[in-house]
């Protein structure tokens, strides 16, 4: 690179202070303006500028006392967000204290999410993992509710990290899984970053370095860009102890003094306990143990972390061990061990136990080799029964998993084959329903041809009476007689056969007409019809064949027997009071004729019965005439 030219140099030197007073400018601006601030939009501010925001948040905490309720916890939160980014763990836990202390059930969900996951994160540095779930898993819970995606994410990565310090490594990768996929959708870098890093942090756990390595530096890659200083150190310290563990010492030793640069963006002085602690771990670790002792001693002097301490001193005994200051030693593993059960969650844990094997070594150092093998023996035993007990917990973890996947995937068929039942059910109620439709239908096609058969058969029926039936007396036609007797006739055994006609003629129906008008001339009509209906046989045929002229074909009937009918039928007659309201009497003339020998056909047989018929006129009418082969 160019070495910069004496004017460029003050130049940007000009820029930088023109940038602070500028920046300086609106703290102030802002801070008269207090009541106009809106603290729910600070977060990447925070993240940019953590020591300044903080100073700029204490410099409002006069004025924070007149907010309202929601406004002043608001301010907390950022409170909060900033102490936790430049390391004032003890203030940090204070303020979120109170912040809970302040939440009610009317305090917005936001709110009460934000402060959830800071609680969670106050507990997980306190070894107090269990808790640290459960409020983690309710401002989960909040953020959903609330549909606060991004607080939501943010919550289930650091669920995850916590999982991970208690070793349930297979739950937190489902988790951290879950909320990188989330992250992506929501295409938010700062997300997928902090997912990347806790990513790095499994990975380191799972001693996967080469992963690790490649998340954090993932992560590192977009803090550097986003330029939110926090972060990028919190990264590094990442790589660092990768690389610590990974027993890449040299790497660790330059990422933990990259570290101790990249925290200058805080005065606090107790952040570099960190690198202090990493080093020191470092030195010990790569057999530096001059260095690391003082590396160590320097660590805890600084307000570190309990488990982080107990870590120290254990690196701190097996040193004087190697340098063979024993008592220092024991001395070390003693603050080892009482640190550790300041923890009660990390007791049991590999970490722990490793106390058991240092003090083995420092027995065998002191050439108690039977009490230094017990020891070593003791250790190696539980941390077997810890291997196998995490292996079974996971089996047990991983089995639970599968059941729930089989239970899921059971309902999720039982789901389908429920709607495919429904489906089915739905169909043969429609397929029924279209068979009921068809029937009703059908049932309808044959009651309407039935309808027009009887009607048809009705009309027909009719048509046949009106075609063979006379109108006015309802007797047989002149069409109909005619057909019938030649009909008789051409079927019969003539040789055997007796039938006989009587012709009959009302006498002057003219003058009936003429006297009484033409309606009661048909009243006599009919009557004179009805006295034959009485007076004939069943068999026998009898037809209106002209105005006032009526013909009767006796089957099996001689003329004798046909006269004595005629007979009957005349007597009625004359006895019979045709016209009402008069005392003129109507009279028949009668023609009977019969099958003979002579007389073979219908025609004849009518032509013989009308010729006796003009006889019995011929005679002076109302009579009887039969006809003879003489007339
Ligand atoms: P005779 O004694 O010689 O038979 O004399 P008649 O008057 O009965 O005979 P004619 O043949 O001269 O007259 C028949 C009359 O019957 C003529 C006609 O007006 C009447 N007539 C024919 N058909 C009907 C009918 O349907 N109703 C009525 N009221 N009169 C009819
Ligand atoms: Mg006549
Ligand atoms: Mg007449």
């Amino acid at each position: 690179m160019d070495v910069m030219r004496g004017n460029e140099m003050g130049k940007v030197i000009a820029a930088y202070c023109v940038s602070c007073i500028l920046f300086f400018l609106s703290l102030l601006i802002d801070a008269r303006a207090n009541d106009k601030i809106d603290f729910s939009q600070m977060d990447n501010e925070i993240n940019l500028h953590p020591w300044l925001s903080y100073q700029k948040l204490i410099g409002l905490q006069d004025a924070a006392e007149s907010y309202d309720e929601v406004q002043y916890l608001w301010w907390l939160v950022r409170k909060a967000q900033a102490e936790n980014l430049v390391y004032f763990y003890d203030d940090f836990n204070q303020t979120i204290k109170l912040a809970v202390s302040l939440v009610n059930d009317e305090t917005p969900l936001t709110i009460q999410a934000k402060i959830n996951v800071y609680q969670g994160i106050i507990h997980q540095r306190q070894g107090n993992y269990s808790l640290s779930e459960e409020v983690l898993a309710k401002a989960l819970l909040q953020a959903n509710e609330a549909k606060l995606s991004h607080l939501y994410v943010y919550g289930k990565q650091e669920l995850a990290y916590t999982k991970t310090l208690t070793e349930l490594f297979e739950t937190s990768l489902v988790d951290i899984q879950e909320a990188y996929v989330e992250a992506f959708a929501l295409k938010d870098q700062f997300l997928i970053a902090s997912i990347n890093e806790t990513y790095g942090a499994i990975y380191g756990y799972l001693n996967d370095y080469e992963k690790s390595i490649e998340y954090y530096q993932r992560a590192l890659e977009v803090y550097t860009y986003l330029e939110y200083p926090a972060h990028i150190a919190e990264a590094i310290y990442g790589l660092a102890s990768t690389y610590r563990y990974w027993k890449k010492f040299d790497s660790a030793i330059e990422y933990f003094q990259l570290y101790q640069e990249k925290i200058s963006y805080t005065p606090n002085s107790n952040i570099s306990f960190f690198s202090a602690y990493g080093l020191g771990m470092t030195y010990a670790e790569k057999g530096d143990c001059e260095l690391a002792i003082v590396t160590i001693d320097k660590a805890l002097a600084l307000d570190g972390l309990v488990d982080y301490n107990a870590e120290l001193y254990k690196r701190k005994a097996n040193c004087f061990i190697a340098l063979g200051q024993l008592d220092n030693a024991e001395q070390a593993l003693f603050n080892a061990a009482a640190e550790f059960s300041k923890v009660p969650e990390i007791m049991g844990t590999a970490w722990q136990l490793e106390v058991i094997k240092i003090s083995g070594e420092l027995a065998h150092a002191r050439g108690d080799y039977n009490l230094g093998y017990k020891m070593l023996e003791q250790y190696y035993r539980k941390y077997t029964q810890l291997l196998l007990k995490n292996s079974s917990e996971r089996l047990i973890k991983v089995r639970a998993g599968l059941e729930v996947e089989r239970q899921q995937i059971t309902q999720a068929l039982e789901k389908k084959r429920s709607q495919v039942e429904l489906l089915e059910l739905e169909k043969r109620k429609s397929i029924s329903t279209q068979q009921i439709y068809f029937n009703i239908f059908i049932i309808c096609m044959v009651l309407v041809v039935l309808a027009v058969i009887v009607v048809q058969y009705r009309n027909n029926k009719k048509m046949h009476r009106l075609t063979i039936r006379d109108p006015l007396s309802g007797l047989f036609n002149r069409r109909y007689i005619f057909e019938n007797l030649n009909k008789i006739i051409s079927s019969s055994n003539l040789a055997k056969v007796e039938l006989a006609v009587v012709l009959i003629d009302i006498d002057n129906f003219k003058k009936v007409n003429d006297k009484f008008g033409h309606p009661v001339g048909d009243e006599v009509i009919c009557q004179v019809a009805n006295i034959g209906k009485q007076v004939f046989r069943e068999g026998d045929a009898f037809a209106r064949i002209g105005g006032e002229e009526f013909l009767c074909i006796l089957p099996r009937t001689n003329i004798a027997e046909a006269e004595k009918v005629a007979q009957r039928f005349l007597t009625i007659i004359n006895n019979a009071k045709m016209i009402s309201g008069s005392d003129d009497t109507v009279t028949v003339s009668i023609g009977i004729a019969e099958l003979t020998e002579q007389c073979q056909d219908a025609k004849q047989l009518y032509i013989d019965a009308d010729t006796a018929l003009y006889q019995a006129k011929h005679l002076g009418k109302n009579q009887i005439s039969a006809f003879t082969e003489s007339d």
